[in-house]
């Protein structure tokens, strides 16, 4: 197994933390066990563990420990078809908000998903996850109209929908017409850091109605945040960090804002891949068994960063499965990757350096292994 090494800066910096008397490895060791145990912290246990200096490595090494224990070597691999760059919301960060006219906008046909996740079966994928803006054209009918034709194709595939913030009679369609799983990151848990980097039409309570009613519907419900967004505080994180202790997702997004340059938010700095790791790591101490993809952010602020976030606890891979031609326009953030092994025909040289990164992909749907807690009070129709 390859070791992958913090940069030298990183290193530096873990040293002078050291130096100046910062907490002995083995007080880390002890916060971290406890945190694992599920205990709860003070905040200033949770200030330390998110912004103070130690050797970071003691948290890493804590979280893959803990991944292991639930989920072995195993790394899942997802196939991402981003369907539509079109999007009716206009949220500051965002690069194909719909105030960005120099964005180019795309939608896949029902034909061309249904291919892209043809290909994507042959190669070993086993989930499909359709993700787009909020676009209307994507009607209730249309969208449940495209999941039953997969699930009729593939039953043994997941399909996951992350679709943004629709009714809950819509949801309750896709999911009666075989979508299994739902990611809506919350994006901050923190209402008032929410209404600075989203336009005021847009609400926390809404967004977080919407997790509420997918977890209730019985969804494999994923949320998730960005770090180092603009104006995100400590204290900020601390409130992710609370609300996915309260909530218990099946799965967690975490990925280091990047600016998109145009955007409000073009000139602001991005999040580190340190605070990103430490985020990720501290998640799978908290949800032990939660699903943490090691995101396609990290990997375009690092060129190691897939690799990193997986030996941090994450345990999802998300290679893109979109067809060659729309690749480069969903364009979240500037310089996005999609091309080597962030691409599905890249999976071979991905499954090398998971494993080099001490870890094996694997051909399966890769459920949580939390179970959905809903009464399951809607039948689906039969695929
Ligand atoms: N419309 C869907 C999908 C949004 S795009 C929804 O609302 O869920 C998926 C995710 O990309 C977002 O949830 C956000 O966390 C992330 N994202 C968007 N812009 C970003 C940026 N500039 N840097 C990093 N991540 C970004």
């Amino acid at each position: 197994m390859r070791d992958l090494h913090l940069s030298d800066m990183e290193e530096r910096t873990v040293q002078a933390g050291k130096a100046e008397g910062a907490l002995p490895d083995r007080e880390v060791n002890g916060l971290l066990e406890g945190l694992a145990a599920g205990r709860d912290l003070s905040n200033e246990a949770w200030q330390f563990l998110i912004a103070g200096e130690y050797d970071r490595k003691l948290l890493y090494a804590k979280a893959d420990e803990v991944r292991r224990k639930h989920y072995g070597r195993d790394v899942y691999i997802r196939g991402l078809l981003e369907i539509s760059s079109y999007c009716k919301n206009d949220c500051l960060y965002c690069g194909i908000r719909r105030s960005n006219h120099k964005a180019q906008r795309y939608r896949l046909s029902e034909e061309e998903i249904v291919s892209c996740c043809e290909k994507g079966y042959s190669l070993g994928f086993r989930t499909f996850v359709l993700q787009g803006g909020e676009d209307a054209y994507f009607t209730t009918k249309r969208v449940a109209q495209i999941v039953s034709a997969i699930k009729g194709k593939y039953p043994d595939c997941a399909v996951t929908l992350s679709l943004g913030e629709r009714e809950k009679k819509t949801y309750e369609a896709w999911y009666k017409a075989g979508a299994d799983r739902y990611l809506l990151r919350h994006e901050t848990a923190s209402e008032a850091h929410y209404a600075k980097i989203h336009p005021p039409e847009l609400s926390y309570r809404h967004r977080m109605q919407c997790m509420e009613d997918l977890k209730q519907i019985g969804y494999q419900t994923g949320c998730g945040f960005m770090v180092g967004s603009p104006f995100q505080s400590t204290q900020d994180l601390i409130a992710d960090m609370e609300f996915l202790r309260e909530f218990q997702p099946h799965m967690v997004g975490i990925g280091p804002f990047i600016p998109h340059c145009e955007t409000p938010f073009g000139e602001y700095a991005k999040g580190s891949l340190t605070q990103t790791l430490t985020m990720a790591a501290l998640t799978r101490l908290v949800l032990p068994k939660t699903l943490i993809p090691s995101t396609t952010a990290l990997s375009t602020i690092h060129p190691e960063g897939r690799q990193l976030g997986l030996q941090a606890g994450a345990n999802v891979v998300m290679p893109n499965l979109s067809p060659a031609r729309v690749r480069g326009q969903y364009s979240l953030y500037d310089h996005k990757r999609c091309t080597g092994d962030e691409a599905a025909e890249g999976l071979e040289t991905l499954k090398c350096r998971v494993k080099d990164a001490g870890y094996e992909v694997v051909i399966d749907r890769g459920d949580s292994r939390l179970k959905p807690d809903n009464d399951v009070k809607y039948c689906r129709k039969k695929v």
